[in-house]
């Protein structure tokens, strides 16, 4: 299942990626996952944006 850890440094580089699956928010900034990625073109985003997280956040 889609997950952010806790070393998220809210960056924001998931949400530029995909704002429909990812929100950066509160202070210090978290991401949040809004959904589960459904789909294939979902799930090319959300692995787009786990490659591209600087703390491999994203599991
Ligand atoms: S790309 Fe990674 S560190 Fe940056 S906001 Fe998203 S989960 Fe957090």
């Amino acid at each position: 299942m889609a997950n952010i850890n806790d070393t998220c440094i809210g960056c924001g580089t998931c949400a530029a990626i995909d704002d429909q699956l990812f929100k950066v928010e509160g202070n210090p900034s978290k991401a949040k996952l809004i959904k589960q990625p459904e789909g294939p073109e979902e799930q090319k985003k959300y692995e787009e944006a786990k490659a591209s997280c600087p703390v491999g956040a994203i599991e």
